[in-house]
């Protein structure tokens, strides 16, 4: 950082004029304070140099003549949360609330600033109404920032949390949500002395068919596969991508006689949707061998899978294409 405190007249020149460019000097005569401005400290912040480290408790409002400064909080370096140009300030909220700087700030390119310390920012404040006025505005729009980046930050949650749980091929829930989920399935079920059926669906010679016609082509029939089944589910039924071809669905409400029915509808419907292809060809209809299992009074979830998982082995014995439970 390169200190200036004695101001050139050429720079005096551009400092007023930058000065009446200040959020903060917002419609204001600035003759009256000049005076006292002029014995703040003019700094250069080079490229990359961190002007405020979060954590710190600085005492001094500094005012951008020019460049630019990115915000990060400190747990995302990549992606500011706030850019600031010439006229915005930073450092408003910490000489207010006396809290410590809750970012960190970076001079993005070589950037002038004026600094006013904290003091010499009261003095001015209660010598003119204009600028207590103008700094409630510039504190407004930063509360108004924060909400904006707390809304972001939220929606990148839901965005991993949506992605921590489902299945980027198949748009079905994945592994990990069954594993979190099942158990609360069943006991909310439990609680309100609903059945539970669940069923194990495997595609049939499917390691066939992906030799037959290529990984692309398999890739293409797990998706309809799975569309087919969540187009001929209830809304409240959930399926999830157990593993490669296996898929897990869950029917709360049902018995085994009424899931028997439920699957049966799903066989069909896999056996005659046609695979349709990217290009326009269409690839013979895939089967599926299903194992069906009811919740039992103390059942873990461990047990349901693996009933299901029995059926299903069953299902394939016989033949597959077909239904056990
Ligand atoms: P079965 O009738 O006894 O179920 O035989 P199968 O061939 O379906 O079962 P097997 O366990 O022998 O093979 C499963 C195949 O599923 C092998 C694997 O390449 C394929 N597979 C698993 N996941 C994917 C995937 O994401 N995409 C594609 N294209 N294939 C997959
Ligand atoms: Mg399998
Ligand atoms: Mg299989």
């Amino acid at each position: 950082m390169t200190d200036q405190n004695t101001k050139s007249q050429d720079d005096l020149l551009f400092y007023t004029h930058d000065l009446s460019q200040q959020d903060i000097f917002n419609d204001m005569d600035l003759t009256e304070i000049l005076p006292l401005l002029n014995k703040c400290p003019l700094k250069l912040i080079k490229q990359n140099d961190m002007i405020i480290h979060a954590g710190e408790s600085r005492h001094y409002l500094y005012l951008i003549l020019s460049g630019c400064f990115r915000v990060h909080l400190p747990s995302d370096p990549v992606n500011p949360v706030l850019v600031l140009g010439p006229g915005q300030s930073i450092g408003e909220i910490s000489i207010i609330d006396h809290q410590p700087a809750s970012g960190n700030v970076i001079a993005d390119v070589d950037s002038r600033v004026l600094i006013i310390e904290e003091t010499l920012l009261w003095t001015l404040v209660k010598q003119s109404h204009a600028l207590a006025y103008n700094m409630l505005v510039v504190i407004a729009n930063r509360l108004r920032n924060g909400n904006m980046v707390i809304d972001k930050i939220k929606q990148r949650m839901n965005e991993y949390e949506y992605n921590s749980t489902v299945d980027s091929l198949t748009g079905l829930y994945n592994r990990r949500w069954l594993d979190s989920m099942l158990e609360r399935v069943m006991h909310r079920c439990a609680t309100n002395q609903q059945a539970l059926s669940v069923l194990m669906i495997d595609i049939d010679f499917f390691k066939q068919f992906n030799d037959k016609h290529g990984h692309i082509a398999g890739d293409q029939a797990l998706r309809m596969v799975s569309r087919t089944i969540l187009h001929n589910l209830r809304p409240e039924d959930m399926v999830s991508r157990y593993g490669g071809e296996e898929l897990f669905a869950l029917l709360p409400g049902l018995d085994i006689n009424e899931a028997a029915t439920i699957a049966e509808r799903l066989r069909k419907a896999i056996n005659d949707a046609e695979i349709l292809l990217d290009n326009e060809t269409v690839l013979p209809s895939l089967t599926v061998s299903i194992g069906m299992a009811e919740m039992q009074g103390n059942d873990t979830a461990e047990q349901l899978i693996h009933a299901a998982d029995k059926a299903m082995y069953r299902a394939k014995r016989t033949g597959k294409n077909i239904i056990k439970s």
